[in-house]
């Protein structure tokens, strides 16, 4: 293991698109575990959209990134040192540890994770944050019903192709709205949506009115902007809008682009609802369960975007994100 721990640290704070200058790469000696510590190597690093988020200086659910912090992150690490009674050397450890290579813990927020269950990297998606998202905002915030038509925006990603595929389990009609052709096969011949659309291409108030006649129960909100305007219009009775992020407006230098018609929510007695899945963290065991029950029955497909390479491969690929091309849970692979 090499003696110095190479870190990315935000070097200033972004306006608009993140630019390499944003970050600072920076190398320092390691530090060794203390009583009650573990120290580990990061293996895994996970890519989410809310970074963009956290680097803004406004308040937010969580408090942001300070200048010169090393950046916040969930990873998996595994523990090659340790003076804390709940870890040992070779156990594989989820937590939000930063983007590092080595990492010196006390525990908090740490979670052993179960590698017979399912390969590490799907602690960080499915079983992982993205899984509890998909989980609570459809299931919880969306108060699904059998039988009801859902639409969710990025349908291809982390989230949304946890949604669909979960609306689907519950009996749902499932339209799932992503970028390019690809995505779109992928939803409808894989994941077993029912229909997707393609927003590059695709007029989406046009194609919503062909593929959901009856109107929309729940939108599973992930991207904001102009599809959440189009879906505003073909609400149906009493819909739920679940707010779960807007990623088309992360990187806006001027103000969010609100929904101009909103006013559907009144006409059809709708209602709108934003959500942190960290709330829901008593509860987190229970969707691990059947999710992981799913997925050990075939019922449910994991799709993972895994990129190889070092924690300076960081800001470059959390450009995916927003440049639309992981499918599925980004993550990064430590080599
Ligand atoms: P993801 O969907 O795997 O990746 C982001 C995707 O967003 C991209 O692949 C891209 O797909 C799409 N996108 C990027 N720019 C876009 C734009 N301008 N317009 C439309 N789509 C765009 O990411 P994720 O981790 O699953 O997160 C999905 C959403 O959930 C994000 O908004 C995130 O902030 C939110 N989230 C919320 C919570 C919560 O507690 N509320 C927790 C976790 C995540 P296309 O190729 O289809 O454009």
């Amino acid at each position: 293991m090499s003696q110095m721990n190479r870190q990315i640290r935000l070097a200033a704070r972004p306006v608009g698109a993140l630019k390499p200058e944003d970050w600072s790469h920076v190398s320092e000696p390691v530090a060794a575990p203390g009583e009650g510590q573990f120290a580990g190597v990061t293996r895994f690093i996970s890519l989410d959209p809310a970074m963009r988020g956290w680097l803004d200086d406004r308040p937010s659910y969580l408090p942001p990134v300070g200048l010169g912090e090393v950046m916040r992150a969930a990873s998996v690490v595994e523990v090659t040192e340790s003076s804390h009674p709940g870890f040992a050397p070779g156990d594989l450890v989820v937590g939000s540890f930063g983007v590092q290579e080595q990492v010196v813990s006390d525990g908090r927020g740490a979670l052993k994770i179960e590698p017979s269950l399912a390969p590490p990297a799907t602690f960080l998606g499915a079983l992982g944050m993205s899984g509890m998202t998909a989980y609570f905002g459809l299931l919880d915030v969306g108060a699904l019903k059998e039988g009801e038509t859902v639409v969710v925006s990025g349908a291809a990603g982390a989230v949304g192709s946890l949604v669909g595929q979960i609306a689907k389990l519950k009996g749902c009609r499932v339209i799932g709205i992503a970028g390019g052709a690809a995505k779109c096969a992928l939803l409808t011949e894989e994941l077993g949506f029912d229909a997707a659309i393609d927003y590059r291409t695709q007029d989406v108030r046009k194609a919503l009115r062909e593929h959901a006649p009856d109107g929309v129960d729940v939108y599973f909100d992930n991207v904001g902007g102009e599809i959440l305007d189009a879906v505003l219009t073909r609400l149906a009775m009493h819909a739920r809008v679940v707010i779960c992020g807007a990623i088309s407006q992360y990187n806006n230098e001027t103000a969010v682009q609100g929904p101009s018609n909103y006013l559907t929510l009144l006409v059809r007695r709708a209602r709108m609802e934003g959500f942190v899945v960290f709330d829901y963290a008593p509860r987190f065991k229970e969707a691990a369960r059947e999710i992981a029950g799913w997925i050990a029955a075939g019922r449910l497909t994991v799709k993972e975007h895994v990129v190889k390479g070092s924690v300076d491969d960081f800001p470059a690929v959390l450009q995916m994100l927003f440049a639309g091309e992981n499918t599925g849970k980004l993550v990064l692979e430590l080599e």
